[in-house]
């Protein structure tokens, strides 16, 4: 389909996901991670990959030299090297490095977002010492958020100040990290948008859905999200407007909070596809894998090309987790291979307890028959649904 060589810094389950979209639109891709075995690296043998660190410049450089178009699965990337391969070789990047820069600071993509006006819940950059979180104490009260500017993911970085006693407690566990605070959010609902945008710069939202987070990690998504359409509509065109303020093409995940009065704050933006994301490949016109891929090589993105397969489609989605036991997880696989209208998507890792993977779609035409399927799954009723 396009004689580009896209190149993908990071090879987990999302640039799995990634290669099998490209593959079947015939683009060609190449991995930079570490090891022979990474995920995405399992499924496409074809090419040659890069067995190196995305936080490594002379890896970076590696991939840059077999492909024509640069992206990534994860955000935590040498963006300096990136900046300067850019300039080297006029390579293109997508998202632009200085997108990926502001992202991955967590402090600095709140003060992006501040910037361009997007409500998010009010924050403070904060010294490690317990006199300076005592006095963000003093100002948000408790409890409050204090969270790691760089290298967070799962919530490995974030930790809950219930009261003045826990500070020390907050300081031992994020010691050695930057940290800035946030006011807490009384959040009702959490809720998460996937943006798209071309290389010309058009917008396209995909349907507001709900997140449910266990342990910090995205557990259940509801696809559209159980609340009213104005709202679902008002969240969209947030996410819209806050990717709006970045540059560079691709998928973009925009998580939000629905506060008790409304409001809606975003919380953080993935400059990748998203976990809240993976829905769309059974339950919309097209997945955010392969959203990502037309927008980052130029492809036709055809109006409607983000929204649901039918206006009656409902979709659940349920993270497949590592079990205490190991490989336990594939019994919950196994029962929903067993039903109609689930999928299994399984990421090739080795199982550990807690650890992502892979997960499983449901899609229906209410979400009260979605439910009823995830309850077989998850093993809460033996009644098989026809
Ligand atoms: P991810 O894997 O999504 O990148 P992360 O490590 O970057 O996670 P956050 O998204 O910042 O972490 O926070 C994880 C979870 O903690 C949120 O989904 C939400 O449930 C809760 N949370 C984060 N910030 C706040 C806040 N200010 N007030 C209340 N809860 C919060
Ligand atoms: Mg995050
Ligand atoms: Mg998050």
């Amino acid at each position: 389909m396009d004689s580009k060589v896209v190149g993908i810094l990071g090879g987990g389950q999302l640039g799995r996901m990634l290669v099998e979209a490209a593959n079947r639109l015939n683009v060609k891709t190449v991995i930079l991670e570490s090891g022979k075995l990474a995920p995405a690296k399992q499924i496409n043998a074809v090419s040659e990959h890069v067995d190196g660190s995305f936080t490594d410049p002379a890896a970076i450089r590696e991939l840059a030299k077999r492909c024509d178009i640069l992206t990534v699965e994860i955000e935590h990337v040498d963006t300096d090297t990136l900046k300067a391969v850019r300039k080297e070789t006029g390579i293109q990047i997508h998202p632009s490095p200085e997108t990926l820069e502001i992202i991955k600071d967590k402090y600095a993509q709140k003060q992006h977002l501040m910037k361009y006006n997007i409500p998010v819940a009010e924050c403070l950059s904060v010294e490690s010492t317990a006199a300076a979180l005592a006095k963000v104490g003093e100002k948000f009260d408790y409890p409050y958020m204090l969270k790691s500017k760089t290298e967070a993911y799962d919530g490995r970085g974030n930790y809950v100040v219930e009261d003045k006693s826990c500070i020390m407690k907050a300081l031992e566990v994020l010691h050695d990290r930057p940290l800035y605070a946030e006011r807490w959010a009384p959040f009702t609902k959490e809720l998460a948008v996937m943006v798209v945008r071309s290389v010309k710069g058009e917008i396209f939202s995909y349907p507001t859905v709900e997140t449910i987070q266990q342990n910090n990690i995205c557990h259940i998504v509801y696809a559209p999200a159980r609340i009213s359409d104005t709202k679902r509509a008002e969240a969209q065109i947030m996410a819209g407007n806050a990717i709006a303020s970045f540059s560079g093409a691709g998928i973009f995940g925009v998580e939000m909070f629905l506060l008790p009065d409304g409001q809606l704050l975003v919380n953080e933006i993935a400059p990748r596809p998203h976990n809240s994301g993976h829905y769309t490949i059974d339950a919309c016109v097209t997945s955010q894998f392969e959203a990502h891929i037309r927008a980052i090589t130029g492809l036709p993105m055809p109006k409607n090309f983000t929204c649901l397969s039918t206006p009656n489609t409902h979709a659940i989605m349920l993270n497949v987790l590592g079990a205490d036991k190991p490989n336990g997880e594939l019994i919950m696989c196994r029962r929903a291979l067993s039903i109609p209208n689930a999928s299994v998507y399984l990421y090739g890792k080795t199982t550990r307890p807690g650890r992502k993977m892979g997960h499983i779609n449901i899609v229906s035409e209410s979400m009260v028959d979605c439910e009823r399927r995830l309850a077989y799954i998850r093993g809460e009723t033996e009644e098989s649904p026809s």
